[in-house]
């Protein structure tokens, strides 16, 4: 790939760069090292930036595997649009651009600027954010633009808009290490912000005093580090937090003085909620949990004020997921919890850009720069600043509701950028059909396996991370610089600049002829400050200006800088200003002056009456199904999966069940299983099949599955198509916590591991197609460095001998068959190398001869196999060679059975573990999972280990 932008100086052989992590929304900063020779330019290491205050240094798995996702292989790289034969054909960029900008304009013409939408991603720079929005409200006129985003943390922006008046996180990751007790409400963080986690875990370890809560209807590997857990009924927890209200109030526990001064609501929030028995014993019947723990938390809450509540999708993604916030929001405010060193509410999101997005306005329901359509004068704000002709009169449609929308004709062109909705989004069966009926559908995307560009009449290749170049903001509202440093492949551009293109098409050059993403950037902070007055609430402040409207977020220094002083800025939290001398200063944490950016300062608590999950159970469907975020996977695999390491932590979809729930339906911990839901009419909803995991720390009732695969990674992976696409009505945020399905055996005569080299099959298609003459009834796709492993399971008799030589392209070498067991040992070489390998074992239930992947993996890599090694091939391991078992430490490669029998030789404890087999000892990622296995080596029932303080 050729340098774009050599970071330091241009003709050295190695130099070294920061950059940011395009994963979770912790936003770690990540140095990388160049190496560049005539011409190329190649990423050589890369670790953690020690100077990044997010991380210091640290990173977790994902982002210490990025190097290993950065291959042109699978990369989109040219233009392609749908011809008239249904066929994509590669275009110019030209062709592409002009008839994009042809299209719309005759939409709008036609049907007005509204028939038009976009789709965005939290994965998006602010730039390219800055530009769609700009681009589809101020000038093509509709508001139709939203965003992944919805998905992930939509409740908490509107909680924090009720109650503060403005989308504002009060708290930084310091406030973490400083807090006294720290209370993990919905949010896995040893899986989905691990960096966050390992921070937390050292500030225990440097502060004793320091107490962590986790409430999670799960025993996640974030339970490692809790002193209390509760494993509350899911969706109760705005019951729960409202019996907090009542329990500080009727303990005395309320800063009454703070309550006075800063917020309003407080006796009606508290009235309602005590419309509900909030005696102890009440509440923990509701919610479920054991009274002395229930009392133990509220006693820790109440009396200690440097409290951090840290909360995630477990409570966003609700139908009642803002006032869920609400309610922990409340409990702050009621206690003066915020606005202190270690206090505050804090919502954690899950993109690296989710804030980003929110800033420049790109949710539906936003305008731009946090205002809002009904925040009056921000239309005509806007309108100036930009000089735009067509700005919306009111609120677009939210995601769920957009997709409902184009199903309904409304919507005739949708660009989707950065996302895989036909994946992502709740009933993707009716999304995917919707996409199919749409007349125009645009999609910028860098991965050539994402599901959703099945529906696209234009494909545009977009950069990716490390070519991509701009900001982003994290969690704590620090922008951080996202480093272009290698050229796109082929002719991938800069999701800005399609847009930018697209708009001077239209007639619009000067609002979009920018240089580069240092012109965006500069545009975004100057609209930030534009007739932005600081709040100014005391006695004798002046009137805001009638044309002015007051905002939080205000980053208007920044558009003093320069080129270099951009692509040299350092991360800094918003709101920015100068300092005396100049300097930019930012902010750590938001209302320690206890002004809030409400019309008269004050802080809003809200009444919330608890609601329970929308999704109901039924005879046909009795489990709740709860579905989230693995460790080692990102959003829908498109890029993570090209990462075999990062792949074996959890190879295939899996079901996870309480032990009497699986021992109800017959399910073995291995086998595979059956999920449906049903819709309204009682038809089956969704069809997903998984590997069953038995687990003591899944609840009696509720099952839990991972979001990720997709139709590239599995046959019956989508989560998505399980879940109806009931929202928050406040927030629109999908009810991705609490679907309702049944589980079942997936009935199967026959299993097999087929590992076959790499491009003897093009892709999944070629599996899919070859599973139909099998009688199939699933396949999970697990690319490795040197092979490709495939599980198999389906009906009937096959004719192995006959589908090997039809499929796998060369005849088998070696062949062993079981008559009677049903079993089939094979293996094709093609000069000598081996092409593939076959294991087929008869019946339902997992066969325990699993292969040694690892070791074949060698066989596959070697030019030439010694006998021994041919003569074991057959065995799936050399004798003497031991099962590892599922990898859990993807750094060091080692496996739980590996790992099992160190701790059953005497290393029981994780640091023994570390010094034997070095698991753990890199990214630390896999250190909960450690644990727990020591643990469960102590007892079968994880919970019984944590203790009552
Ligand atoms: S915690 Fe991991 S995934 Fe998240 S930003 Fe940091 S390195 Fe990336």
């Amino acid at each position: 790939m050729q340098v774009r932008n050599p970071p330091d100086a241009p003709q050295p052989a190695r130099c070294r760069a920061t950059t940011t992590c395009p994963y979770c929304g912790v936003g770690c900063g990540v140095a990388v090292e160049l190496e560049q020779d005539q011409d190329s330019v190649r990423i050589v290491s890369l670790s953690g930036d020690v100077a990044h205050p997010a991380n210091h240094g640290r990173l977790c798995v994902k982002g210490s595997a990025l190097a290993e996702t950065l291959s042109a292989d699978g990369r989109l790289t040219m233009p392609q649009v749908r011809d008239g034969a249904g066929v994509l054909r590669e275009v110019s960029w030209e062709t592409a651009l002009d008839l994009i900008a042809a299209r719309f304009a005759d939409l709008s013409r036609t049907h007005g600027g509204e028939s038009i939408a976009a789709y965005l991603s939290g994965q998006l720079l602010t730039e390219d954010y800055y530009v769609a929005n700009k681009l589809f409200k101020g000038f093509i006129g509709t508001p139709h633009l939203d965003t992944n985003s919805r998905l992930c943390m939509a409740s908490a922006v509107v909680a924090h808009k009720r109650a503060f008046g403005a989308d504002a996180v009060p708290c930084s990751y310091e406030d973490l290490e400083r807090a006294e007790l720290v209370v993990l409400v919905g949010s896995n963080l040893a899986w989905n912000h691990p960096v966050l986690f390992q921070r937390l875990k050292q500030a225990r370890i440097d502060n004793p005093l320091l107490r962590i809560v986790v409430i999670d209807p799960r025993v996640t590997d974030s339970c490692e580090i809790a002193d209390l857990y509760l494993g509350l009924r899911p969706g109760s927890d705005a019951r729960l937090f409202n019996g907090l209200l009542a329990y500080m109030a009727d303990r005395g526990r309320l800063d009454r003085l703070y309550l006075k001064a800063h917020t309003q609501g407080f006796d009606a929030a508290l009235k309602v909620a005590r419309r509900e028995d909030c005696s102890l014993g009440a509440i923990a019947r509701d919610c479920d949990v054991d009274v002395e723990r229930l009392e133990t938390f509220y006693y820790w809450f109440a009396t200690q004020l440097h409290v951090v509540t840290l909360f995630s999708q477990g409570v966003n993604q609700s139908t009642s997921g803002t006032d869920k916030g609400n309610a922990i929001i409340n409990c702050h405010l009621a206690g003066g919890k915020l606005g202190l060193p270690g206090a505050g509410p804090f919502s954690i999101t899950g993109q690296p850009n989710a804030m980003g997005g929110r800033e420049v306005g790109g949710l539906a329901n936003q305008l731009a720069a946090h205002m809002d359509y009904e925040t009056p004068g921000a239309r005509e704000l806007v309108g100036e600043f930009w000089n735009a002709p067509n700005i919306p009169q009111g609120p677009g449609h939210k995601a769920v509701e957009l997709f409902a929308a184009i199903e309904r004709g409304e919507i005739q062109a949708l660009w989707i950028m950065a996302t895989n909705p036909a994946v992502s989004l709740p009933d993707s069966t009716r999304v995917r059909a919707a996409l199919a009926a749409c007349p125009l559908v645009i999609v910028s995307e860098c991965m050539a396996d994402s599901d959703t560009l099945a529906y696209a009449d234009v494909v545009l290749p977009a950069s990716s991370w490390s070519e991509k170049d701009g900001t982003v903001t994290n969690s704590e509202r620090c922008i951080s610089r996202q480093r272009g440093l290698l050229a796109p492949p082929g002719e991938a551009r800069h999701d800005w600049w399609q847009l930018a293109e697209v708009g001077k098409r239209m007639g619009y050059q000067a609002a979009f002829g920018y240089s580069g993403p240092h012109a965006i950037f500069r545009e975004h902070a100057r609209l930030s400050g534009f007739r932005n007055v600081a709040p100014r609430h005391k006695a004798g402040s002046k009137p805001l200006a009638a044309s002015s409207i007051r905002r939080l977020f205000n980053i208007a220094p920044l558009a003093e800088l320069d080129r270099e002083g951009y692509d040299a800025l350092r991360p800094i939290q918003w709101p920015v200003r100068r300092g005396e001398k100049g300097e930019l200063i930012g902010t750590l944490r938001l209302f320690e002056d206890a002004t809030f950016n409400t019309p008269n300062g004050r802080a809003r608590l809200v009444p919330v009456i608890p609601q329970l999950p929308h999704q109901a159970l039924s005879d046909a469907t009795p489990l709740r199904l709860n579905t989230g975020r693995i460790r080692d996977q990102w959003h829908t695999m498109t890029r993570t999966a090209r990462s075999a390491r990062l792949m074996n932590h959890r190879a295939e979809p899996f079901v996870e069940l309480h032990p009497q729930d699986a021992a109800a339906r017959g399910l073995q911990d291995g086998a595979l299983a059956q999920l449906a839901g049903r819709d309204e009419q009682g038809s089956v909803r969704g069809d997903y099949r998984a590997r069953v995991r038995i687990s003591h720390g899944q609840r009696q009732g509720e099952v839990f599955i991972p979001m990720h695969w997709n139709d590239h990674f599995a046959s019956h992976g989508r989560a998505g198509a399980l879940l109806a696409g009931l929202v928050d009505p406040l927030s629109g945020q999908p009810e991705s916590k609490h679907g309702a399905v049944d589980v079942m055996p997936l009935p199967c005569e026959w299993q097999a591991t087929l590992l076959i080299a790499p491009g003897v099959w093009g892709g999944h298609e070629d599996l899919a197609g070859a599973m139909t003459e099998l009688e199939g009834c699933y396949w999970a796709r697990i690319p490795q460095a040197t092979l490709v492993r495939c599980q198999l399971a389906g009906e009937g008799q096959p004719d192995w001998a006959l589908w090997c030589e039809r499929h796998l392209s060369v005849q088998a070498g070696l062949w062993a068959q079981d008559v009677a067991q049903g079993g089939i040992s094979a293996a094709g070489f093609r000069e000598g190398r081996l092409i593939w390998w076959l294991r087929v074992t008869a019946g339902a239930a997992r066969s325990d001869r699993q292969p040694n992947i690892a070791w074949l993996g060698e066989c596959f890599a070697s030019d030439q196999l010694s006998a021994l090694e041919r003569r074991s091939l057959l065995a799936g391991r050399l004798s003497g060679q031991a099962d590892v078992g599922t990898m859990v430490c993807a750094c060091h490669q080692v496996g739980e059975l590996t790992i099992r029998q160190a701790i059953q030789s005497g290393d029981r404890c994780v640091e023994a573990l570390g010094a034997r087999l070095a698991c753990g000892t890199r990214c630390g990622s896999c250190l909960p999972e450690l644990k727990r296995l020591v643990e469960e080596d102590r007892s079968d029932e994880r919970t019984d280990s944590l203790e009552m303080a």
